[in-house]
């Protein structure tokens, strides 16, 4: 087993006193200089009032791996390390469905590959790949990167409604425009998905959540991750506080939950006024047409929170 830093440093002390040339004692001098600077590093990473980021926990294990004297807080830093891992593979049994080609971090954030035309396909990346890089997704550093890119992602998708929804106007239309995954016409049974308005044959895609029921059906290429109830998130939420470093990923849960908070009060709030709105004129015996207008304009704030709840987490009214 390596040797303590004291120990090393002690026997340092009597190579220098020997006059002659010890090619082991200038290995021993560097391990001991290296261990030295690695435990300052370790002090300033457990001292520091802001938590640090991963990367530096990975970094800092890695090389203390690699330095051949004992290191006192090595054990430490490793533990806390198995922590951040198994706080991921937590989360990643949370949000990913089985054989997910997206990483935990990309299902959390905000999506962006959403073009007019459709949903890009993706393809399946090998799980080392997922593993190490975060894909091409961006990584977001801070809560406004997070709102400009949920902006962005809304827009994409109201832009991808408008186009899907005015593809099978009419019966010519239906047999040229190409829909579903397949991208063929639309024959025989169709179902149409929630939040991309895309069209899809019942026989391409899994039915499984239609006869359910509980939940609007969403494609394949709209639902790309499980969608977990508050009760599911909120340990994976009070875990993260306990770890002392800062997650990308948890980051973007973080900001998850706060998103689909924030929706579940505004439509709270929007549906409570609209019904006090339509009790009022009840009681006034209200003209018939204006309830309409009013139920319609309700319906259009709602599809609108209806399309931004469809996206991550299961939102119960
Ligand atoms: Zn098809
Ligand atoms: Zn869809």
């Amino acid at each position: 087993p390596p040797h303590s830093l004291t120990t090393l440093s002690a026997a340092l002390e009597e190579v220098r006193v020997i006059p002659a040339y010890l090619p082991n004692g200038l290995a021993l001098k560097e391990a001991v200089q290296k261990a030295r600077i690695w435990l300052q590093e370790v002090e300033i990473f457990q001292s520091s009032n802001q938590h640090p980021p991963v990367e530096t926990l990975v970094e800092l294990v890695t090389r203390g791996h690699t330095i051949p004297v004992c290191l006192d807080p090595l054990p430490q830093l490793e533990s806390l390390y198995a922590d951040v891992e198994s706080w991921k593979d937590c989360a990643a049994k949370t949000f990913l469905k089985k054989n997910s080609c997206c990483s935990l971090y990309e299902v959390l954030c905000p999506r962006s590959d959403i073009c007019a035309t459709g949903l890009k396909k993706k393809i399946k990346k090998s799980k080392e790949c997922l593993q190490n890089g975060k894909g091409k997704v961006p990584k977001l550093e801070s809560v406004a990167t997070f709102n400009e890119a949920r902006l962005k992602e809304m827009e994409l998708f109201r832009s991808l409604q408008t186009a899907n929804s005015i593809k099978l106007l009419s019966d010519a239309e239906c047999m040229e425009t190409k829909v579903c995954v397949c991208k063929k016409a639309a024959t025989g049974s169709m179902l149409q998905c929630q939040l991309c308005k895309d069209w899809f044959h019942s026989s391409c895609v899994s039915t499984v959540n239609v006869h359910h029921g509980e939940l609007p059906w969403l494609c394949p290429l709209c639902l790309r991750s499980e969608k977990p109830s508050f009760e599911q998130m909120l340990p994976l939420l009070s875990t993260l506080q306990k770890i002392p470093v800062r997650l990308s990923e948890g980051e973007a849960l973080n900001y998850v939950f706060e998103r689909a908070m924030n929706w579940q009060h505004r439509t709270k709030q929007l549906l409570s006024r609209d019904e006090l709105r339509l009790a009022r004129m009840t009681s006034q015996v209200a003209i018939q047409t204006c309830q309409g207008i009013s139920k319609q304009m309700a319906a259009t704030e709602l599809e609108k929170r209806v399309a931004e709840g469809n996206l991550q987490v299961r939102l119960e009214l």
